[in-house]
């Protein structure tokens, strides 16, 4: 666990650098998805959230955004608590595509590439509570985000959702090309599981819900503030890894080079990076830049990296010239 005195300096830190990037105008609103380009392309917000429940937010943590694809690790692994690790990966790979999140492209065996991006989202869906109603199913997902996150406030955004359905054809086409490829589980309804999936992408919460979410990621599955066990430290560590490989889009090789830690961005403009065993931490801004990355949430993840210990390989360095957070045993 972090000290309460080094948690303070990590969160004056965290102002500083908001204070730092809060007017940097680099970056473009995503506007593939009509409604998302509606936001106000200046909001700014991090925050962070430890193992043990201690939280720090700055900036417009109560502004609210979808998830959309910051909702691929909790359906991967709602999917694999389900089915199972092999059941799963007979359906997705686990290898980075090195390809945009929505490129039309499959692996060797026909397979989408990975969870963490959209064919691979699209197939995790086709594997939650299959037999069960469309409302069950979504139900689902809200109800796991809800306790990952001690009950804060999640919600859904019917505006996004119906906008993103309107314009899909790109995740229409996966769909069918996966099918095609006869890529799902027997009997999978296309048209439903695009839907939950459509539908997952619109949920919506703040950068100081997101940081919990994080938090309890990095608490092996049990929620950071209230320690109930949402997923088993197994199915964790498997998400984490392949946040770890796929997370950051086209850019996750670079990410896991520099940052070394596992994180999930989304086209909204939000991130959210899990220190195992210390924090969870989100940042919301909606330009992004040129992989579909929040720009200035990845300008503070370098200054973080940059001043703290926590690249997964930075113990090898015993900590030279970078401040360590975790407990010195
Ligand atoms: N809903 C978006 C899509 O399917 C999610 C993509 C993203 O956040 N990268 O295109």
């Amino acid at each position: 666990m972090i000290s309460d005195e080094k948690f303070q300096e990590f969160c004056a830190y965290l102002s500083d650098i908001h204070a730092n990037l809060k007017s940097d105008q680099q970056g473009k609103v995503a506007s593939y998805i009509p409604e998302l380009k509606k936001v106000d392309p200046n909001q700014f917000a991090i925050s962070v959230c430890t193992v043990d429940g201690r939280k720090f937010s700055i900036g417009d943590y109560k502004s609210r955004f979808c998830m959309q694809s910051m909702v691929k690790p909790v359906l991967y692994a709602l999917a694999l608590e389900e089915n199972g690790l092999s059941h799963v990966h007979k359906h997705i790979g686990r290898e980075p595509s090195g390809k945009n999140f929505n490129e039309l492209t499959l692996n060797d065996e026909g397979l989408p590439h990975n969870p963490m991006i959209n064919a691979g989202a699209i197939m995790s869906c086709s594997m939650i509570k299959r037999k069960s109603n469309p409302a069950d199913r979504f139900n689902h997902i809200m109800q796991a985000l809800y306790k990952l996150a001690d009950s804060q406030k999640i919600t859904f955004n019917n505006a996004v959702y119906n906008s993103e359905k309107e314009t899909a054809d790109r995740n229409y086409a996966l769909g069918y090309f996966m099918r095609e490829h006869q890529a799902f589980p027997k009997n999978t309804d296309l048209h439903r599981t695009l839907n939950l999936y459509f539908q997952a992408c619109s949920i919506e919460l703040n950068s100081e819900i997101l940081a919990t979410i994080a938090a309890s990621f990095a608490n092996s599955g049990s929620c950071a503030v209230n320690k109930q066990e949402v997923f088993k430290p197994e199915t964790v560590k498997n998400c984490l890894s392949l946040m770890y490989s796929c997370g950051m889009y086209d850019y996750s090789g670079e990410w896991a080079f520099s940052i070394g830690l596992p994180a999930k961005s989304g086209v909204s403009g939000g991130i959210y990076v899990v220190v195992p065993d210390l924090m969870g931490i989100a940042i919301y801004s909606p330009r992004l830049d040129k992989h579909g990355n929040s720009f200035k949430a990845i300008e503070v993840c370098k200054r973080l990296v940059e001043r703290y210990s926590i690249h997964n390989y930075d113990s090898i360095l015993r900590c030279q010239n970078k401040i360590n957070l975790f407990p010195v045993s």
